[in-house]
């Protein structure tokens, strides 16, 4: 199942290139006071949402995707899990390229471990990314996403599956130097979420995805997600070792070689198999 937020946080179900209006699928989740319990609603209670969908879709209003905003199909992460350099091809050009290493001595996610973007920073394929400190290299990082679906916490690998909710397709946009990661890749728009979740049951082996990138019709970046340094299982094992995930919380997995500049007016092109095709407008 396709499940997409769009336009004034409507909830849509994608079938092909056709989009229903199931947003009165929402009205199964409890009402809750303050404080609201961590997490994004819609995908805590996923589970009793789904039949909702089904029974919708039949009087849902039917209109094309490419007709509507897309959101950011998870609204409300706790927080946005990222994965350093789990590439072995990314890190070998991060140690050639001057303009990303920036004299510092490059490691893998084994050095580094993990990182976290601001919740801020998360927009849907619709919104677009707005360049910002445009002085710098703005760099493009595709990433498979997976979202968390239940409250996870020292998660076994064999078992980390099990938590994922879904999957859509991840920008880990970076603005290239020195400073911290959390501060570099966390401003508003850069990290894109979408174009929609596809729901875990339609992933069978989520570490054997191919992907690719175009900026402007011209390929970027393209691997697979066997490649991986830590794999989908790990990282969610080693992440729940340090945090709590909850409902929603989302895990970039991390990107291959190919990061390049973005410019305003570049057009963005991402492919996962399974998930589908991503269009993302930078300005
Ligand atoms: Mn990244």
């Amino acid at each position: 199942m396709r499940i997409c937020r769009y336009n004034a946080d409507k909830l849509g179900l994608v079938k092909g290139d056709q989009l229903i209006d199931v947003t009165l699928a929402l009205d199964v989740i409890p009402q809750t006071g303050w404080p609201k319990p961590p997490g994004d609603a819609m995908i805590a209670n996923l589970d009793t949402i789904k039949p909702e969908i089904e029974t919708n879709r039949k009087m849902g209003y039917v209109q094309g995707v490419n007709n509507v905003t897309l959101k950011s199909p998870v609204a409300n992460p706790t927080k946005i899990v990222a994965a350093p350099v789990n590439y072995l091809d990314h890190f070998d050009e991060s140690r050639e390229d001057s303009e990303i290493h920036f004299g510092r001595d490059i490691q893998t996610i084994e050095g580094y471990g993990l990182f976290l973007k601001a919740s801020s920073a998360l927009v849907g394929a619709g919104e677009g990314i707005t360049l910002g400190h445009t002085d710098r290299r703005n760099d493009h990082e595709i990433e498979l996403a997976m979202i968390i679906g239940r409250t996870a916490k020292n998660v076994p690998e064999a078992d980390a599956l099990d938590y994922v909710a879904g999957y859509a397709i991840g920008l880990d946009n970076t603005v290239r130097g020195v400073e911290d990661r959390s501060l570099r890749k966390s401003l508003d728009s850069y990290a894109v979420l979408g174009p929609w979740i596809t729901t875990a049951d339609e992933v069978e082996d989520p570490e054997d995805l191919d992907f690719r990138l175009l900026v402007n019709g011209e390929v970027r970046q393209a691997s697979n997600t066997k490649y991986l340094i830590f794999g989908c299982r790990k990282l969610i094992a080693y992440a729940s070792s340090f945090y709590t995930l909850y409902p929603g919380d989302i895990i970039m997995t991390g990107t291959p070689q190919g990061v390049g500049p973005l410019k305003s007016g570049d057009r963005i092109e991402c492919h996962v198999d399974i998930i589908g095709r991503m269009d993302v407008e930078v300005r």
